[in-house]
């Protein structure tokens, strides 16, 4: 749906409105109508709450705020202080980013951080949101600010059938139509609180919502529908055959993976490779670890990897004693395979195998 100018306008107006009595106090904002703050503290603010909650970073940004209370002194400071002020925080790579803006910021732009959306998009760790938030808050840019709370809430306005992320385009092109061209910060930060407090993912609020007159999820009766997920792809399937060689001491035969691939370099029983169709009977043969008589467990050991479920077909086998299976490998005393370095995988094959007996 594309919104009219008037329509636009209403929207923000009522937006404002709603903020000037319910936006949150937050250590790093300016009450609604106030001037822009310090684009230092804009800009530490967004970056801490990258992947974290709010509530984790109020004290971590005041903390961090009375040790490098301007960028001129963050500039200065060692990136191990950095990093150790940032631990506990994650994604360490936020912090590096940020120390390296900082040096950027002191040493090319004087100090000052650039005001323009493209000159804030061009420093190490600020991306499209980032960049939108503080040119908008900092800088009164007229600029769309989005982030997931935003996306949610102009999926659920809008009621767009489009799943994420193909419909990101569209959504940040609405709020670029939204945003007036008086108060841009205000703006972003009014929608970011609707989404973190009103459009909430479940349960919306809808009745408490400045928007609710005009929102087409909450017109479908079903807001929460919104936005919509993509299609979950099929995982790929794998099938494979594993084999338990022991010996008459209990002993079990552990080769290792190729270095390469799926689990590479880690200890396993010897097993065929993991393809798309059950493998054949040449191949099981070739794989074999020894000419012995296989016995074929009735069930299949399945396990899922993060792209791809795999369907490990077990057997086991005896060797007699002063048998040598073929290839690379060891013999594994029973009692020593918990220091084996076995991936899950192998446990639940040798679970299977051993009769719960595994490490
Ligand atoms: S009316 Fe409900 S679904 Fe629509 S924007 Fe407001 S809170 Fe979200």
């Amino acid at each position: 749906m594309q919104a009219t100018r008037t329509s636009a306008r209403r929207l923000a107006s009522a937006l404002l409105r709603w903020y000037a009595r319910h936006a949150r106090a937050l250590p790093w904002r300016e009450p609604p109508g106030a001037k822009s703050p310090d684009p230092y503290r804009v800009w530490l603010s967004e970056v801490m709450l990258q992947q974290t909650t709010v509530a984790t970073v109020r004290p971590r940004y005041a903390r961090f705020l009375a040790r490098w209370p301007t960028l001129d002194s963050l500039a200065a400071a060692p990136i191990e202080d950095v990093l150790a002020e940032w631990a506990g925080l994650g994604y360490y790579a936020r912090a590096r980013n940020l120390h390296a803006c900082a040096r950027i910021v002191a040493a090319e732009h004087r100090g000052r951080f650039p005001d323009s959306e493209a000159g804030l998009r061009a420093l190490p760790g600020l991306g499209d949101y980032t960049a939108g938030a503080v040119a908008a808050i900092a800088f009164g840019r007229k600029v769309a600010a989005v982030d997931g709370n935003v996306e949610r809430v102009i999926a659920r306005l809008d009621a767009i059938a489009t799943p994420l992320p193909a419909a990101r385009a569209a959504i940040r092109a609405r709020v670029a139509s939204l945003v007036p061209p008086s108060r841009p910060g205000d703006f972003a930060q009014a929608l970011m609180d609707l989404g973190a407090t009103t459009c909430t993912p479940r349960q919306p609020r809808c009745l408490l919502c400045p928007w609710r007159a005009a929102c087409r999820g909450f017109a479908s009766g079903e807001p929460e529908r919104y936005p919509v997920k993509p299609a979950k792809r099929a995982r790929a399937m794998r099938h494979g055959v594993a084999f338990v060689l022991t010996r008459s001491d209990g002993a079990v035969w552990l080769t290792r993976r190729e270095s390469r691939g799926l689990l590479g370099g880690m200890r396993q029983v010897p097993t065929t490779a993991w393809t798309a169709t059950p493998p054949s009977a040449a191949a099981i043969r070739v794989a074999s670890p020894a000419g012995a008589s296989w016995r074929k467990l009735p069930d299949p050991v399945r396990h899922g990897f993060t792209h791809l479920d795999l369907a490990l077909e077990i057997r086991v086998a005896r060797l007699a004693n002063g048998g040598r299976p073929r290839g690379d490998g060891a013999w594994w005393p029973r009692a020593g395979l918990a220091q084996a370095g076995l991936p899950t995988l192998m446990r639940k094959v040798l679970d299977a195998a051993l009769g719960g007996r595994a490490p």
